[in-house]
């Protein structure tokens, strides 16, 4: 195809493939097309299971997952959340929803997640500890109360050093997972089985299974679940309006949750094409000494919702240059996410230094990684990187 007939390759667009139109149309014959109705129970309970917890409760998006965890654990106003600046903005966006504030740390430069040594040492030197047990921070007076780090494109966070992190200072961990359905510890736990609070998805249309928008959270305390189905569905008690707290509206309709349903029963293919697009990306990177792909520790299972690779060389032009590149080719590279404390809404909060999400996030090149990507497209897009990485000395 001559460059300019071909269409955009897009980074990650639904594959609705399956049996979506299907479950679809039962919604419409049986008129079951809101918040109740069987395919919202059988996709909490897959959610589950995929979870590793005994229940889960489906929402409308990934942000009010996070917010609601947060809530049903009483976090909120004159509380801290530990949290990375490399991520997606929904992250402080929920902290911030539930009257709490982020407290923003670095990542590690091995894992692309938030360096638990830096958060460590900002616990030690910048709160104490009060006679109520409580840890304040100094300046501020906020109690620290809880830890949110990020599966940032779907890459493990090392949860046990995360949970014994949480432990030593009596904090909550509730886990932004939105892009990580599929990641799991390396000895195939699953990210809710391993001491955590709650972890929380998303179903947003470009995430490795859509639900359109959606999310959800998952919890080991069916308490917990219990909590956010409440204040998710506007804390109605018995049959009448009659409701015992201020609630939201923030639940999955069946319509979402049928396509949740044709999306996870193939979950594993999907799981299985993102990681040979992922190889494929990775074999290219290794022909070039300034060019790693992204990271894969080793004490988990990446589910691989973006991959690509990232630029180490030293010239500042190469990124935004490659993507103008890759932009003329047809293949739709933008910037990746801007660290937080660099946003306008955010730059006033409370944050480390951040020398390698700085240092990063303008290196990072997420290819196109749809799980019905053609062999065609991919072989494209590989093509093109090389036809400017192959002029490149460094
Ligand atoms: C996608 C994403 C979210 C947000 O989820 P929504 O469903 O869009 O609200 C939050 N955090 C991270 C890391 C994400 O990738």
């Amino acid at each position: 195809m001559s460059p300019s007939t071909r269409p955009m390759i897009p980074l990650a667009v639904p594959n609705l493939l399956g049996r979506e139109g299907e479950l679809l149309a039962e919604c419409i014959t049986s008129t079951f097309v809101s918040s109740v109705g069987p395919f919202v129970d059988d996709f909490e309970a897959r959610i589950a299971a995929l979870s590793g917890t005994e229940r889960a409760a489906v929402l409308c998006s990934g942000t009010v997952a996070l917010q609601l965890a947060l809530e049903a654990l009483e976090i909120g106003q004159g509380d801290l959340v530990l949290a990375p600046s490399l991520t997606f903005i929904a992250t402080p966006n929920a902290i911030s929803h539930s009257r709490a504030r982020p407290w923003l740390m670095d990542v590690s430069a091995n894992d692309w997640t938030l360096d638990l040594q830096l958060c460590r040492e900002a616990i030690l030197t910048q709160t104490v500890a009060g006679a109520d047990g409580l840890r304040r921070h100094r300046d501020t007076g906020e109690v620290l109360r809880a830890i949110m780090p990020v599966m940032v494109m779907g890459a493990v966070v090392d949860l046990d050093a995360v949970v014994a992190l949480a432990r030593e200072f009596g904090l909550k961990v509730v886990v932004d997972a939105a892009a990580a359905i599929g990641t799991t510890m390396a000895d195939g736990r699953a990210l809710g089985a391993t001491g955590v609070d709650a972890v929380c998805y998303s179903f947003n249309g470009n995430k490795t299974i859509t639900t359109g928008g959606g999310g959800a959270v998952a919890a080991a305390d069916p308490a917990l679940i219990q909590r956010i189905k409440h204040v998710s569905s506007t804390g109605r008690v018995g049959a009448n309006y009659e409701h015992d707290v201020i609630a939201y509206n923030f639940r999955m309709t069946n319509v979402q949750a049928a396509l949740g349903v044709a999306q996870v029963e193939r979950l594993d293919s999907f799981l299985a094409r993102k990681r040979q697009i992922r190889d494929r990306y990775a074999a290219f990177a290794a022909d070039y000494p300034f060019l790693e792909p992204f990271p894969e520790p080793e004490f988990g299972k990446n589910g691989h919702w973006f991959s690509g690779f990232w630029y180490t060389g030293d010239d500042a032009a190469r990124p935004d240059a490659f993507r103008d590149h890759m932009r003329g080719e047809r293949v739709d590279l933008r910037p990746f996410w801007m660290p937080i404390h660099l946003q306008p809404p955010y730059q006033d909060a409370l944050a480390s230094a951040m020398p390698v999400a700085d240092h990063l996030w303008r290196r990072i090149f997420p290819l196109p990684c749809s799980t019905h990507l053609s062999d065609e497209d991919l072989d494209h897009v590989i093509a093109a990187a090389g036809r400017y990485w192959s002029t490149v000395d460094a």
